[in-house]
């Protein structure tokens, strides 16, 4: 939408094709349904934040900063807000009002817009002459593709991008789940399944070696772990099959080790006589109890008054440092944001035009770049749609 509302705006006869019923469809759900339009940082901020191919955004990201998606948006009648960690979101709490102001303007523009399902790009003398659809082939003189990645593909994001690109003769790195919920192996997870935990610490290990930290929210599922701290966490995991993961959990980050083994200590006093087992009520979730217990080495029966001073230790360290093997993410169909796409190296940045088919064009998350949660990956779409849309033909 952004794409084409600039282009139509240079006065070029732009068509949208578009396979869904409705506009914006994923658009409407990001941000638990208020969407995180962007991020208000600068550009420096912004470029730490994405991890895959940033310098490539370089240039699209200077030229339509998050700054200047903002005045769009206020411009389009979405007045913004600014939350924590400088996120960005509409003033209604509404995505629907931000896909609805993008399809107004297009339409204001003069975009047309065609309901169909695009099977193909043709060329002519290895340029774009048309795009196929499933209602018939649009001649043209150039087209941008905008499908998105492979993640949640009810939204209509179904990878046909890819295959677009591939057959074209551009490279695509293989898609991946980024923004996703992690894996793990035995039945931790499975035990703990439905606890969500609130105000814990995580941090992530790769190889024995501390790469991520977050605080916030975490959840147990079955098959693992997910919240948004994980989420989060899941764009920095990034060797799995060559490297190991751990994720721990300081379920008590208020408390440091002194405060908390205070605090043991005077619980235990509390429940002198009663079994350890009993004696955790009030420190941690009831779920947790029992496998807090097996995981801290003491029998559950032990009297509270005859626990050791190393047993007491070996619970301090498990509350700070609670241990989940990681062994994976869920697949990408289940992931916020597909990593991988179109090969930079195969698109001109300063244009987003294909350096090897004349009329070719790529915005959005079909691009192999991806960033951070907090309205980053929404941003690249707009910047990249930005130039997109000034830049054909
Ligand atoms: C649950 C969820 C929440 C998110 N929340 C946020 C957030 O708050 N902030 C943020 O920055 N990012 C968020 N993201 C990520 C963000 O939504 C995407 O990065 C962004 O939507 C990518 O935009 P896009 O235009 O490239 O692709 P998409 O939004 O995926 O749009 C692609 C469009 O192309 C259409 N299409 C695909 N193939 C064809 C075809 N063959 N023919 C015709 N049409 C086709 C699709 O129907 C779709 O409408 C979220 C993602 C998810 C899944």
């Amino acid at each position: 939408m952004m794409a084409a509302a600039e282009s139509a705006k240079r006065g070029l006869v732009t068509l949208l094709i578009e396979k869904n019923e409705y506009m914006g469809r994923k658009l409407r759900i990001t941000g638990k349904g208020r969407c995180n339009v962007t991020n208000a940082c600068d550009v420096r901020t912004f470029m730490a934040n994405v991890p895959v191919n940033s310098k490539f955004l370089y240039s699209a990201i200077n030229r339509f900063p998050p700054s200047a998606a903002m005045e769009y948006f206020e411009r389009l009648g979405v007045p913004l807000k600014v939350e924590r960690g400088e996120r960005v979101f509409p003033e209604s709490d509404r995505a629907a009002d931000i896909s609805a102001a993008l399809e107004r303007n297009m339409r204001e523009c003069g975009v047309r817009l065609l309901r169909a399902g695009v099977l193909g790009i043709e060329t002519e003398n290895g340029a774009v002459s048309a795009v196929k659809t499933d209602r018939g082939a649009v001649s043209c003189r150039a087209a941008i593709v905008c499908t998105g990645g492979l993640s949640y593909p009810a939204t209509g994001s179904t990878g046909d991008g890819f295959d677009f690109a591939r057959s074209l003769g551009h490279t695509v790195t293989p898609p991946r789940a980024s923004l996703v919920p992690l894996t793990s192996p035995g039945t931790l997870c499975r035990d703990l399944m439905g606890l969500s935990l609130r105000n814990v610490a995580v941090t992530v290990f790769e190889d024995n070696k501390k790469i991520y930290s977050d605080f916030g929210e975490l959840l147990f599922t079955h098959f693992g772990l997910s919240g948004p701290t994980i989420l989060s966490a899941s764009a920095h995991m990034r060797r799995f099959g060559e490297r190991s993961y751990r994720v721990e959990i300081d379920l008590k980050p208020a408390l440091d080790e002194q405060k908390l083994d205070k605090r043991l200590l005077s619980d235990f006093e509390k429940h002198k006589n009663n079994d350890f087992i009993n004696s955790l009520g009030e420190l941690l979730p009831r779920k947790l109890i029992p496998v807090a217990v097996r995981l801290s080495g003491i029998d559950g029966r032990t009297k509270c008054n005859s626990i050791t001073r190393e047993q007491r230790h070996e619970l301090l360290t498990l509350l700070k440092h609670f241990p989940v093997e990681i062994d994976g993410t869920r697949p990408v169909s289940e992931a916020i944001v597909t990593s991988g796409g179109v090969n930079v190296r195969e698109i001109d940045p300063r244009t987003m035009r294909s350096k090897l088919v004349p009329g070719l064009y790529f915005a959005g998350e079909v691009i192999d770049s991806d960033a951070y949660t907090g309205g980053f990956n929404l941003q690249i779409a707009w910047s990249t749609g930005y130039l997109a849309g000034n830049s054909v033909i």
